[in-house]
C-alpha cells in the first residue's frame, strides 16, 4: 500500500482537480477548481506565462518560465500548487 501512495503522490497531474502544464523541464500545477481567474499570476509573471482563458487560468507558455519565483503565493485562493522553479 505505501508504495501504491508514493506512486500516486508523484502523479501530480492526476491530483483531483488539478491540471499540469509542462514543457521540457519547467511545469506547474494549478487547481482549476480554486482558480477564480484573479489575474494575478498574469499581472506579476515578467515572462507571460499565464493567461486567462474562458475564465480559468492556463499556462501553456510554461516553457517561457524564467524561474524568477514572482507567482509563488501570489494567487489569492492557492490555486498555484506547485511550480518547478519554487
Ligand atoms: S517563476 Fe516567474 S517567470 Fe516563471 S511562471 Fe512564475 S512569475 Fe512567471
Amino acid at each position: 500500500m505505501k508504495a501504491d501512495r508514493a506512486d500516486s503522490c508523484a502523479k501530480g497531474a492526476e491530483m483531483a482537480d488539478s491540471k499540469r502544464f509542462e514543457d521540457g523541464d519547467a511545469w506547474v500545477e494549478i487547481d482549476v477548481e480554486l482558480c477564480t481567474a484573479a489575474g494575478e499570476c498574469v499581472e506579476i509573471c515578467p515572462a507571460d506565462v499565464y493567461e486567462i482563458v474562458d475564465g480559468k487560468v492556463t499556462a501553456d507558455r510554461i516553457g517561457d518560465c524564467v524561474e524568477c519565483g514572482a507567482c509563488e503565493g501570489v494567487c489569492p485562493t492557492n490555486a498555484l500548487l506547485k511550480h518547478w522553479a519554487w
